[in-house]
């Protein structure tokens, strides 16, 4: 019997069968949720000149007190275009480029003015400079905005246009075929009635877990546990970027995910891993293809493709990091000792921090389907109190 493989060590093998995806340019407007496949810079500035952060007068510090003579208007998008001499001001808006010679701005509230003088009323700007947003303040042109392997977001959509792209070089969209196995399965909605039968409900669930990823599926349906079946269906699939198989993956007499891999030509590492649940894991590749076997039972498949198939495709969508992500989070409760596996608790927040749901077997889908976090314990841990902090892997999908 090997040793159990640690969750850590057993997603390093896995990536390292990945290669990331070619690029594609995209449309800006098409990149959210891509990531980049290159650096970015700026192709200009921002702010691009002096801006008013505020409605007022543009002045040359150096006449305050006051007064000035009102020599014209300075707006958004529709500049002054002379220069400002002593004592003289241009009233100005927010987001307006400043007036050559001008470098402070009177604030509106602070000032008193008949059209053609203005005076100072109030305190005044305390310093040159003032109430005026500065030439790249934000970025210049050149500067380094995004490095490469960046998840493109809204914000970062937001940022790249402002630095004056329209498009984005970002790796392509994996191709994934999704392959679900029992003869015990049926199709939603389907023998309801029968107790010889449980609804697939693990393919369309996973179909939907990573709904947000950029990720190509198809979806090869329901195959029975039956070597002929699934050599045909791994012969279509094997033109994808990743293979996954729902159940099937254990050594037992139905269980025939791995021989039929192998039969296909497949190598193979079947990981016994050090978590709860899923334990088993099977991994490897057919030609190009990076197969991953998922465990059948519910709570299994779902943490262990957010643990594991979930850092895959973003490896190969060309993240930086591939995750996943954990953050500290305070115990609301009392968790026992753990063995020698990892655990992934299915739990919620409550008003006192995180805590488990009842029904943590691998089987039980309710407190799967009520789960807003995993909670992860190392194995070996001691008993965690409440007000201990531990790490949890918060759960969107
Ligand atoms: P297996 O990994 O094939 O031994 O399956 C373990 C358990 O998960 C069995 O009780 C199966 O009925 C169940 N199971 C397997 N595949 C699915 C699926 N696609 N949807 C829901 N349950 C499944
Ligand atoms: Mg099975």
């Amino acid at each position: 019997m090997t040793a159990l493989l640690p969750v850590d060590d057993a997603r390093e093998r896995l990536l390292s069968l990945a290669a990331q995806c070619d690029e594609e340019t995209l449309a800006i407007g098409n990149a959210d949720g891509r990531w980049l496949a290159r650096p970015v810079r700026a192709r200009r500035s921002q702010p691009p000149a002096d801006l008013s952060a505020m409605d007022g007068y543009a002045i040359r510090f150096a006449d305050m007190p006051g007064p000035w003579r009102v020599i014209g208007e300075s707006a958004a998008g529709r500049p002054f275009g002379k220069t400002v001499g002593q004592k003289e001001t241009v009233r100005i808006f927010t987001g307006a480029q400043m007036p050559e010679g001008a470098d402070t701005v009177l604030v509106q509230e602070d000032t008193d003015s008949d059209g053609a003088q203005v005076r100072l009323t109030g305190e005044g700007p305390g310093e040159p400079g003032r109430h005026v947003r500065a030439l790249g303040g934000d970025f210049s042109k050149g500067d380094a905005i995004l490095p490469a392997g960046s998840f493109l977001n809204s914000r970062r959509i937001g940022l790249m246009i402002s630095a004056g792209h329209d498009d984005a070089v970002v790796r392509q969209r994996p191709k994934l075929a999704l392959i679900s196995t029992g003869d015990e399965l049926a199709l939603p909605g389907k023998a309801v009635d029968d107790p010889a039968v449980i609804p697939a409900s693990n393919g369309p669930a996973l179909i939907a877990q990573l709904a947000h990823l950029p990720v190509q599926i198809s979806d090869h349906g329901i195959v029975a546990d039956d070597l002929e079946a699934l050599a045909k269906v791994l012969e279509r699939a094997r033109k994808a970027d990743i293979i996954v198989t729902i159940g099937g993956a254990s050594v037992g007499d139905h269980d025939l995910v791995q021989k039929a891999l192998r039969a296909a030509g497949a190598r193979i590492d079947f990981w016994r891993i050090a978590m709860k649940p899923g334990k088993p894991l099977m991994a490897g590749t057919l030609g190009k293809a990076v197969v991953l076997g998922l465990p059948g039972n519910p709570a299994s498949a779902y943490v262990t493709a957010k643990l594991f198939l979930e850092p895959l495709i973003a490896k190969m969508g060309g993240a930086a990091d591939p995750g996943p992500a954990f953050v500290p989070a305070m115990l609301a409760s009392s968790l026992p000792a753990t063995g020698d596996r990892e655990e992934y608790l299915r739990g919620h927040w409550t008003d006192g921090g995180v805590s488990p749901l009842d029904g943590q077997q691998s089987s039980l889908i309710r407190a799967l389907a009520d789960a807003e976090l995993l909670i992860r314990r190392s194995a070996a841990a001691s008993e965690a109190r409440p007000g201990d902090h531990i790490e949890i892997l918060g759960l969107t999908s």
